[in-house]
């Protein structure tokens, strides 16, 4: 979602006639997209924010700039007043206001007229061939560790022909793959007045009924999507997934397997309703690739309820998992209501065995993909070799040319490893 915002700004700093540097050194006006996540991700901001004082003593027409999630959630002032050589600290959806804020501090700056709402700024995407489009921002769900509904504010959702239009014209200018981002994605609300084909199948998903028109676009190849809520995985999304350009991969957040700590997460599945819907999908596409994100060491997270955790991620067999060792952050309802009680050496412990076991899995699991064909989105060349990943986000290495780079070709399965599978072209 960061990636995809930074995309808009840096639409918006072109069409102030600007251009990027690598240099910090070089720049008019650096801008840090900050994440709150956690929490090493926010020291990095104060990290950047120090060296960039340092740069203002001997340049000090720099402009030096935070938006993203820390001015979002900041609701007390604490984390502005660390970062002294800030000169703008702004939220996200305030982005439609920086070309008047540079021109104010910087007359030589050019402002621009922008539309009101930031998601209808045009992302400028590096390549042509894969693209982010955001469907909505923000999230209603308040789960306990988090500080989306905080940072980002309550749910909202673009109109239809809106997100139809964006992928339309980035269809029309070469892109292949769209990958769709909400922080309940399965979630998208269409607006009363959105009207979805007659022919379109499905009647109750708002979702899937998108799916379905996206499928209809022509030159489009491949839909990803991410992240959806088991709750939300009603039997019309989970039979979207098979929709012939819906990649053969779903991403869905458990965060635990005990339903204690799914409970004070406030996440509203259980160990079981999880089990069910993965099931379900599995039913629907056999071999379809699940990942997933997890937490260890929540607040009051004992031996026995970990061991929960570890047989559903038995149980599904995930292809991939992102484990994260729970970090208190500031203003959540975890910080308010409970205490992180679990010892850092504890949280690393567990996450170790997971990644252990997440490592003993993925590999099996690669090797059924040996003298198999995979069809592969060339994204890079590099020293002789092509690599893209297949329609299982699996990452796929083989001899290629240049050339390849955006084309989406089939490629055997030599040899596989945790991370990569090497193949030839057929
Ligand atoms: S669903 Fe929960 S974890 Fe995901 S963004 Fe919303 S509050 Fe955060």
């Amino acid at each position: 979602m960061n990636k995809n915002d930074s995309e808009r700004i840096e639409s918006i700093f072109q069409s102030m006639n600007m251009i990027s540097t690598d240099k910090p050194e070089d720049a008019d006006v650096i801008l840090m997209n900050s994440c709150s996540i956690r929490e090493s991700a926010e020291d990095r901001i104060y990290s950047f924010s120090h060296k960039f004082a340092k740069l203002k003593e001997k340049k000090p027409n720099l402009i030096v700039a935070v938006t993203g999630c820390m001015p979002g959630r900041d609701k007390d002032g604490k984390l502005r007043k660390r970062l002294k050589a800030v000169d703008l600290f702004f939220p996200t959806k305030d982005v439609i206001m920086l070309p008047r804020w540079l021109s104010e501090l910087n007359p030589e700056l050019r402002p621009i007229d922008l539309e009101e709402d930031y998601l209808s700024v045009k992302p400028y995407t590096k390549t042509k061939f894969q693209a982010f489009v955001t469907l909505q921002t923000g999230c209603n769900q308040f789960c306990t560790y988090c500080v989306v509904p905080y940072a980002r504010g309550m749910e909202i959702n673009r109109p239809l022909k809106n997100i139809l239009a964006e992928v339309k014209n980035l269809v029309d200018n070469g892109c292949l793959e769209i990958t769709l981002l909400g922080q309940i994605v399965n979630h998208w609300l269409a607006k009363k007045d959105d009207k979805f084909s007659k022919e379109n199948p499905y009647k109750q998903n708002d979702f899937a009924k998108l799916l379905w028109e996206l499928n209809q676009i022509e030159r489009l190849e491949r839909i990803h999507w991410t992240a959806p809520h088991p709750i939300y995985m009603d039997e019309e999304v989970i039979d979207a997934l098979t929709l012939p350009k819906q990649l053969n991969f779903i991403h869905l957040p458990v965060q635990s397997g005990n339903n204690k700590i799914l409970k004070k997460m406030n996440r509203k599945h259980t160990h079981e309703l999880y089990l069910e819907k993965i099931k379900k999908i599995r039913e629907k596409k056999p071999d379809i690739a699940i990942g997933t994100d997890i937490i260890v060491g929540f607040c009051d997270e004992t031996e026995e309820d970990f061991t929960d955790t570890i047989s559903l991620y038995q149980e599904c067999d995930f292809d991939i998992s992102y484990t994260a060792k729970y970090s208190n952050r500031s203003g959540t309802l975890a910080d308010k209501l409970f205490i992180d009680n679990v010892t850092q050496d504890e949280k690393k412990r567990r996450w170790f065995l997971l990644q252990q076991l997440m490592e003993d899995i993925v590999l099996r699991k690669n090797q059924t993909y040996l003298n198999k064909n995979v069809s592969v989105l060339v994204d890079t060349f590099k020293n002789g070799m092509c690599g893209g990943n297949s329609r299982e986000m699996k990452r796929i290495n083989f001899p290629g040319q240049p050339d390849l780079v955006g084309k989406i070709v089939n490629v055997a399965i030599i040899e596989a490893g945790h991370w990569i599978l090497w193949g030839k072209m057929v």
